[in-house]
């Protein structure tokens, strides 16, 4: 079958390798529908995450068709359309056991794309199936669905419910990629006052405005003046860092109220500056993470309830044998305009 391998920094290719089987009882073996490429497969592309070894198949984000299961696998059966979450949860070990998956100490967490291979590719081992994989409703199309195995937990969880966003909240989300704009539509969900949304990118403002946001900021100066109108100069309820610069994170801080939340979500290769000789008399509550996929099954039913249309994120369709080209537009995302790029496998999702 053919796959996207990593080769070391700067090098990957579309490349026949050997299709993958059952190596635990626990696993399963998917047929990729479609599939998306991260932010953070571009990470991995630059050499930001030395764990991931040349050879590696990359992809932690897809929908598809589960062709074989293994022995101890109960819930899932041959045939089902599920969707890959990026987090595969071993259910056993502490952090497991309440809920945190994305810290699995046994062997799970985020493995796939990372420390195995992964799914960019025409078929997929997913191993603890019956948690990594969920079953998908008829209603929910694989366009939706592709959303969820990471972009929507992410922004949901890492953002939205760990800056504590609350009715009536002034919101800041620095940064509008995937990341950014899905915060922004789970912002929506807890009813916030005021939601500004800040890039200087005019196409991304523009979406954030069709998304819920109702003030828009190009620039840091703009997003301070912003958010002292708004507030009355006193600073934003809930900051949400999805840029993963030290410049955002530095702005972030800068936007943030006393006693308010500064959610990071953004994947940061560099080491940031925190101003903590301003911010502790400040009494400002600083949270950062992994997701954990623990309100997937809450988002698949707003999703299949309306609730939530996470498609307008993506913005670029390929079949799957044109991976190489989908990463040359994803990669150079500030001239083509890309947020999420999909790609299907012959059989549709
Ligand atoms: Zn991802
Ligand atoms: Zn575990």
């Amino acid at each position: 079958m053919k796959a996207l391998v990593y080769h070391g920094p700067g090098r990957h290719s579309w490349q026949d390798v050997p299709e993958p089987y059952l190596q635990d009882p626990e696993d399963a073996v998917v047929r990729v529908d479609a599939v998306t490429i991260c932010g953070t497969d571009l990470h991995i592309l630059k050499g930001d995450v030395p764990e991931v070894e040349p050879g590696r198949i990359l992809g932690h984000e897809a929908v598809g068709t589960v062709l074989q299961v293994g022995a101890g696998v109960r819930d899932i059966t041959v045939g089902d359309r599920v969707l890959v979450s990026c987090i595969s949860p071993c259910g056993r070990c502490g952090y497991c056991r309440q809920g945190r998956y994305g810290q699995c100490r046994n062997g799970g967490g985020w493995i796939l794309g990372h420390l195995i291979d992964g799914t960019q590719a025409e078929q997929v081992r997913v191993p603890f199936a019956d948690r990594s994989l969920y079953r998908l409703p008829a209603e929910i199309a694989g366009e939706s669905a592709l959303l969820l195995a990471d972009v929507l937990p992410t922004s949901y969880e890492v953002g939205v419910l760990n800056g504590r966003v609350r009715p009536g909240d002034t919101v800041a989300v620095v940064g509008c990629g995937p990341i950014g704009l899905a915060a922004i539509m789970g912002a929506r969900l807890f009813s916030a006052g005021h939601i500004l949304a800040v890039d200087p990118a005019a196409s991304r403002l523009d979406m954030a405005k069709q998304l819920g946001a109702d003030r828009c900021a190009e620039s840091p100066e703009a997003a301070i003046s912003a958010v002292a109108e708004l507030t009355d100069g006193l600073g934003a309820d809930v900051v949400i860092e999805a840029g993963g610069v030290p410049e955002s994170f530095e702005l972030c801080a800068g936007l943030v109220r006393p006693g308010g939340h500064l959610a990071n979500v953004g994947v940061h290769g560099r080491p940031v500056t925190l101003h903590l000789e301003r911010l502790w008399i400040a009494d400002v509550t600083i949270t950062t993470g992994l997701v954990d996929t623990s309100s997937t099954p809450r988002l698949l039913t707003m999703v299949g309830a309306g609730q939530l249309d996470p498609t307008q994120l993506i913005t670029h369709r390929f079949g799957l044998p044109e991976m190489l080209e989908a990463y040359d537009v994803f990669g150079q995302a500030a001239d083509t305009g890309a947020l999420k790029v999909a790609l299907f496998n012959t059989v549709r999702a």
